[in-house]
């Protein structure tokens, strides 16, 4: 299977209790018969893998891990769960990961144990010889989701009817959307970018063009902007339900950031209360989170910075140093248990994993090991040679920022 046929990514679980609880103990990895039957919808594999425990998962995982040996590597985001992230031969967030697999030109198979447009992002810097494969399908992104390709074309066809002789205007997306989308930037003299990067991308649109069009993250873009010294009035949302994106043709031309409506779920959790409640209780805290939260968590937070830059700053802070964090839970309770000198905490008390991260159960990482091994390749996402070609350049425009 490669990633043109067609799969059904469920819509995100994340809101269910199943995903929700105050039981840091309910994201450890049971037999995925026992992770169905809270009524997840994820991909379907041979039963021997499905009724596995963890601990048969581990040997086997092991086994064929060694047998593959130089010809793997695994990949590992940050947000993937312990269960998974403890094979990965490499781990980082999606900026780091993606310089990573354009840099690695030997392995045969990449397993990237992310999300959907993350092993996309692989296979268009890998070579042709390298396979790359997403352990479970069902495992994309609901802001990815977000912007749908066509909905894209639509805003765009838009836009550059109306801006095309007023100077047009520059495409950013996120690195958390679809190759396809990646295409559109490619081809319209735009970039792509991280949350690592994102103002250097501001600042090189900037040079080109005085309007941006950001997608699919708007908290990120408005962030970014509001960082950049623009003002909320130069910004507008484009709502991709509605004609001209819910905006007048005045609106747009006046405007000079449009941001697409599309947001992190598991970012998206956190607010200003929860910052309040922290500071109450430990006046000392440190607050840092993700420039997906909303402009009003980063207005209130102490540091703002990407995955990388969270984990870096609090593994660089003294002893004893107190951190509430708002990024994803696997990550905060990995650097938590790394450091158990300092107090590290999630601004959210509720535990929520980011629910499509979590669908890269053992099982399905066994499964296409142990295929690779009979000689077949499951799951391979390969990016059509077109949308390819015209991805590269925006991720190049990147990678040279
Ligand atoms: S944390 Fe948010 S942006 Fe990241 S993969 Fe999950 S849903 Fe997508």
């Amino acid at each position: 299977m490669n990633s043109s046929a067609k799969v059904v990514i469920p819509v995100t679980e994340l809101e269910s209790p199943a995903f929700c609880s105050d039981d840091k103990e309910k994201l450890k990895a049971q037999t995925l018969t026992d992770e169905f039957a809270v009524g997840v919808r994820w991909q379907k594999i041979p039963n021997e893998y499905v009724k596995m425990d963890v601990s048969d998962l581990d040997n086997r995982i092991r086994n064929a891990k060694s047998k593959l040996s130089e010809r793997l590597l695994i990949l590992g985001h940050h947000y993937q769960r312990d269960e998974v992230i403890q094979y990965a031969d490499y781990t980082g967030d999606s900026y780091k990961l993606s310089k990573f697999a354009a840099s690695n030109k030997s392995a045969e198979y990449i397993v990237f144990c992310g999300v959907h447009f993350m092993a996309e992002t692989a296979d268009i810097l890998s070579t042709d010889f390298q396979k790359v494969v997403l352990p479970n399908l069902t495992a994309g992104c609901s802001m990815a989701d977000m912007a749908e390709e066509d909905d894209v074309i639509d805003c765009w066809d838009d836009l550059d009817n109306l801006l095309a002789s007023d100077g047009g205007i520059t495409p950013i997306t996120y690195m958390n959307s679809s190759a396809a989308i990646k295409g559109l930037c490619g081809k319209n003299g735009g970039i792509v970018c991280t949350s690592s990067n994102a103002v250097d991308a501001f600042k090189w649109a900037l040079k080109n063009n005085e309007r941006i069009l950001f997608l699919p993250d708007q908290h990120l873009g408005r962030n970014t902007a509001l960082k950049l010294g623009f003002k909320l009035d130069e910004m507008i949302i484009w709502n991709p339900f509605k004609p001209l994106g819910g905006n007048t043709k005045s609106a747009i031309k006046k405007a000079k950031i449009i941001l697409w409506k599309g947001h992190c779920s598991v970012h998206t959790r956190f607010n200003t209360n929860q910052i309040d409640l922290a500071r109450s209780k430990y006046p000392d805290v440190n607050v840092i989170v993700h420039p997906e939260c909303t402009m009003e968590v980063v207005n209130s937070a102490d540091y703002v910075g990407s995955t990388e830059y969270i984990k870096d700053m609090i593994e660089n802070s003294k002893q004893g140093s107190i951190w509430a964090v708002g990024t994803e839970i696997s990550l905060v309770n990995r650097i938590s248990t790394m450091y158990p000198e300092k107090n590290i905490f999630c601004l959210d008390s509720a535990v929520c994993p980011c629910s499509t991260m979590y669908r890269i159960h053992p099982a399905y990482l066994c499964w296409v090991l142990e295929s690779f091994l009979d000689g077949e390749i499951v799951n391979q996402i390969s990016v059509e040679p077109d949308i390819k070609r015209d991805s590269i350049v925006a991720l190049n425009r990147m990678l040279q920022l």
